[in-house]
Formats: structure tokens, sequence, C-alpha cells
């Protein structure tokens, strides 16, 4: 396994990079995992499925649900690459992967699909066709396990070190009971978890479980399918999730390593720690502003802009913001600054931005 980490620079998958990706982007990856059609999106995109390997344990995986969530597909290609080279790996999985549920979503850079519907809120209506195909497909495959990948916000943190991976066994009742189902996905976040902690340490954390029949996830495990939320994070100044991209790739290998070798680790998932909304993605602190000391919170939002995507800052929150943790963080304690503009919440602030000469990212 330490061979994925090694052989990264070679993957074929390498060559679809940055942070917009869409169905172009990913034709040359399909055509080479000989995809197929089997549906298509409100506009009528096509939507592929990857059929790999012929061994007894079915696994249905699918990413990009969220059309802006890149670095889960790419990683998901990292690993099916090297599963292509490393067919052993294989033998005991049938796959079933949608590598692009949402292409509409993809193209336009949206979390929603074209009719502004999350898809991940319509497990039970089923009313938008990317949702009603995955539903299709997983009752016609039947599979023992479900791979439900995603990225998360830049919000995340856990014990205070950002939160570059984090995943979830989805509870399958209001009660969040623990069922045998829900146990063995657990078991399988637990392995991952511990191979996990002796590269990336402190920087995994557990998503919330409140049930939410209406998530395709949490549908899945009540209909007594094992399923693992997988999502990428954020660390420090990595924008492109280069780093955060690697180890997602070698999340997915783990588990099926997990499942193949029987090696279900309960107690460590048990002890990972739940996420928590504790970064924002620049802490201004100890502004002197209008005979105030200040802290001023930015988020990044994130614009489409040609074939790349901009990260522009605004003002998330202002005041005295002990809480808060910046991937970067920038004391001007010592600076006095003019301010022609007044400083406000959720104003544009790449003017802020410029006069302090923060980066503008671009992926
Ligand atoms: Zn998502």
């Amino acid at each position: 396994m330490n061979d994925f980490l090694e052989t990264q620079a070679f993957l074929a998958s390498r060559d679809v990079d940055g942070r917009y990706v869409n169905g172009k982007t990913i034709v040359p990856l399909l055509n080479s995992f000989g995809a197929i059609k089997i549906g298509e999106s409100v506009v009528k995109r096509s939507i592929h499925a990857i059929d790999m390997g012929n061994g007894p344990i079915k696994i249905l995986i699918w990413s990009q649900m969220h059309g802006n969530e890149s670095t889960a597909t790419k990683a998901l290609f990292d690993a099916l690459c090297y599963l292509q080279e490393n067919p052993l790996f294989l033998t005991p999985f049938t796959l079933k992967i949608i590598p692009m549920l949402n292409p509409d979503g993809a193209a336009a850079y949206t979390r929603a699909n074209a009719n502004s519907i999350d898809l991940n809120r319509d497990a039970i209506n089923q009313s938008q066709p990317e949702s009603k195909l995955l539903v299709d497909i997983f009752h016609a495959f039947n599979p023992d396990y479900c791979f439900n990948l995603h990225d998360q916000r830049t919000i995340f943190g856990v014990n205070g070190n950002p939160c570059m991976l984090s995943f979830l066994s989805p509870a399958a009742d209001e009660p969040k009971n623990i069922t045998p189902h829900r146990e063995k996905a657990m078991g399988v976040i637990g392995y991952i978890q511990n191979a996990l902690q002796e590269h990336i340490p402190n920087q995994v954390g557990r998503y919330d479980d409140t049930f939410n029949p209406n998530c395709l996830g949490d549908f899945f495990t009540q209909q007594g399918t094992p399923t693992l939320l997988f999502e990428a994070g954020q660390v420090g100044q990595d924008y492109a999730r280069k780093e955060t991209r690697k180890w997602y790739g070698f999340s997915i290998l783990k588990a099926l390593q997990c499942i193949s070798l029987n090696l279900y680790m309960l107690p460590i998932y048990h002890k990972i720690p739940e996420v928590e909304k504790s970064f924002v993605d620049v802490l201004i602190q100890n502004l002197t502003y209008q005979e105030n000391q200040i802290d001023i919170a930015l988020r990044y939002v994130e614009v489409l802009d040609g074939n790349q995507i901009n990260f522009i800052p605004v003002i998330h929150k202002m005041g005295k913001l002990d809480s808060l943790i910046g991937h970067r963080n920038i004391d001007v304690s010592n600076k006095t600054f003019h301010f022609v503009n007044t400083i406000s919440i959720e104003s544009n602030a790449v003017w802020l931005a410029d006069l302090l000469n923060l980066t503008h990212y671009s992926h």
C-alpha cells in the first residue's frame, strides 16, 4: 500500500488537476476505464459508471453528487489507477463506480443540480433524475457496501487542528442505534483511521451522525447496507487540496484492504474526535479600527472563472474572535491602516485583502 504513495506522481489520473473538474475533464479517464453511460442529468448530460473486478464482495462508489466537490473524484481515480496496476488487490471485489453523479453541478461548479436541488436531501422523494438513478442502481446492484465520496468546507477542525479528512458511518434511525450494518462501516473507518494516524496524526475527524433519512448515506444504511461517508478537508494553504487528495485515495484503498482482510477496528472508530466548526480561511488579529481592537474572520467564496476557481475573500465575522482559528493568521497589532471604506459583515473583502497583502488563490 505504501507503493500507492510512492507511485502517486505517475498515476494517469494526475492529468486531472485543479479544483474545477467537470464531465469533459474526466473523459480520458472514463474511456481508459471503459465507463458506460447509465443515465442522464437534468440537462441531459451523460452520467457514467465504471465496472471493475468480478469478486464476491460488491461495492457501490459514487462521487461528485455535489458538483463542486472535486477532490473526492480525483482521489477516486487515483485509487482506481492503482487498482488497475495492482489487480490482485481487486480480486475480492466487484466495484460499480459512478465518478460524477451530478455533471450539471460539476459544469456550473455548484453543490446542487441544475434544478437547484441538493441531491443529498432527495433520498425519499427521488425527485431528480440523478438521485433516482443512484437509488435505482443501488437496488439493481444490491451492494454489500456503499462509499459516499464528498469534500467538506474549509471551516472544519478537529481538536484545534485543521481537519484533512473526516468520515462517518451514518445513522439508520432517529435514536442513532448502532445496528450491525452501521457497526461494520464503523469498523472499516476505524481501520482507515488506524493507518492514517501513522501519517497525518490528529487531522482526522468524525462527522455529526444526526439521522436525516433524506441523506442518501442514511437512506442506504437504513436499507441495511454499511455505508461510509468520506469527506476531503482543508489544511493550511493547500487550496488545491493536493495533500488531502493523496490521503483520500489512500483511505479508499485502506477501506478495501480492511474489507478483504476482515480487519474491522470498531473501538478506534469511537475514539475519532467529532469535527468542529472552528476554522476560517484567514483570521486578521488585533486590527485597530474606529479606536477599537478587533479581529476579522475572512472566508473564501469559490467562484468559477473560465477553467479555474478563484477564491474571493468575504468578511464572515468581526469582533473578539478568540474561539476561531485561521488556516492563515495575521497579527496586525503593530500596524496602522487608514481605511477609506467602512468594514462590514459579508462585504466583499478584496480591498481589505489587498491592503493586508493577502494572496488571492486560483486553482
Ligand atoms: Zn458533499
